[in-house]
């Protein structure tokens, strides 16, 4: 048996279990049929309606499934819808143990709509694994993990975390949006389900919201199944075809971007213009000793405060080359300013008590060339430090 490295699988598990292998296609097709003729009076042939498979959607489900060495894939409208499918596993009186520096929109999810549903959560520092282990009730269900995390990007330990659970009959989901599976597979340290806002790395250029979920037991699989088929989110056969696509190229555009985000974060990190640098790819981040035993890379995503006599305003207003935005993950570098992004909804103190302060930034590393990257943040810095001197 022949293992193929990630970079290989990117390129070619799309075409192992093409549904056209007759016609040699190198490219997946792309199934526009909501329905599928039946040949037989009471036979069905493997394809009835499109929301419960499609066969475009499949090569897309089957590719994920193989990157995260899991059997099976699920494609979704969004990583949210692919976030709260898995949530909708539970039942009324099931608790949830989740991290407190969760993406925006699961926060969202877990305190405004589970809720509703008698679902209850407890927010926990995920880095300290006394916090998670107290936290357990009798009726948790589901320890919710991401790391790296949120902006400061803090480490979760996985294998401490799936640990406590299995001690006490819980499942563990994991948000690796920001490792992608070419840096972490959470499948393999015991994670039962692993979710990804395949808008981001996976697809790559910033063109289409998607979300996949991978599991490796056939039980909880089929569950999942039943799930996005009964709820429905599940991702068109165009957008399958773009993110398939997208991920033959993850390998290349991940290793060149987190490389150009290792050189940035050690650039950022010796200007007396920047207070604080997170990216764990630093030996000096909390938890890059931790993130070296799960992960095989740091990730093209870093954080960075501004000193004091930084304006944040003149920053973003002398910048040329990232786009300022929220989302990451893209060919483009990405600059997004937590405060009035991602977080503006939380309270300023609550905010700050997380690492969220006013002079926090987002880096989400793209392909430009380092250089012109490191010279054009050198060159806003300077401005924005001069401007609040000569304030
Ligand atoms: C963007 C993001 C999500 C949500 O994904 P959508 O595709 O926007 O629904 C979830 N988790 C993380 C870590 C994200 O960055």
């Amino acid at each position: 048996m022949i293992h193929d490295q990630l970079e290989t699988k990117f390129i070619h598990a799309s075409r192992s279990g093409n549904v056209e292998q007759k016609t040699g296609a190198v490219n997946v097709p792309i199934y526009l049929s909501s329905t599928f003729h039946q040949e037989s009076f009471d036979e069905f042939g493997p394809f009835d309606y499109s929301r419960s498979g499609n066969p475009t959607r499949q090569v897309l489900e089957e590719t994920i499934a193989a990157l995260e060495g899991g059997t099976r894939g699920f494609a979704f409208s969004s990583g949210i819808a692919a976030i709260s499918s898995a949530f909708m596993l539970l039942s009324a009186g099931d608790h949830v143990v989740i991290s407190r520096d969760v993406y925006g929109g699961t926060y969202r999810f877990v305190t405004e709509v589970l809720t509703r549903y008698k679902i209850e959560h407890t927010f926990v520092d995920m880095t300290e694994l006394d916090e998670v282990a107290c936290a357990i009730q009798p009726n948790t269900k589901v320890i919710y993990m991401e790391t790296p995390s949120n902006p400061c990007l803090n480490i979760t330990d996985i294998r401490g975390v799936v640990k406590i659970a299995k001690a006490h009959q819980c499942l563990t989901f994991l948000d690796n949006t920001f490792m992608s599976p070419l840096y972490q597979n959470p499948l393999n340290l015991g994670v039962d389900i692993v979710l990804h806002s395949a808008t981001k790395f996976l697809s790559g250029h910033s063109d289409i919201i998607a979300g996949l979920a991978v599991t490796k037991d056939e039980q909880l699989g089929e569950k999942l199944y039943f799930i996005q088929n009964s709820f429905g989110s599940i991702l068109g056969a165009q957008d399958s075809y773009q993110l398939i696509q997208g991920i033959k190229t993850l390998g290349a555009r991940l290793n060149q971007s987190s490389q150009s985000a290792q050189k940035l974060a050690a650039f950022l990190n010796a200007q007396s213009f920047i207070k604080q640098v997170y990216y764990p790819g630093l030996s000096s981040h909390p938890g890059s000793e931790i993130h070296k035993r799960q992960a095989t890379g740091a990730g093209a995503v870093l954080s960075f405060e501004l000193a004091e006599d930084v304006d944040p305003k003149t920053f973003v207003e002398n910048i040329r080359l990232p786009v300022f935005a929220v989302s990451l993950g893209a060919v483009e570098t990405i600059l997004s300013y937590p405060a009035t992004m991602s977080h503006a909804a939380m309270p300023k103190n609550e905010r700050e008590s997380r690492g969220i302060t006013d002079g926090l930034f987002r880096l989400s590393v793209g392909l430009e060339h380092i250089d012109d990257l490191i010279a054009d943040l050198d060159q806003a810095l300077q401005i924005a430090y001069r401007e609040k001197i000569a304030n």
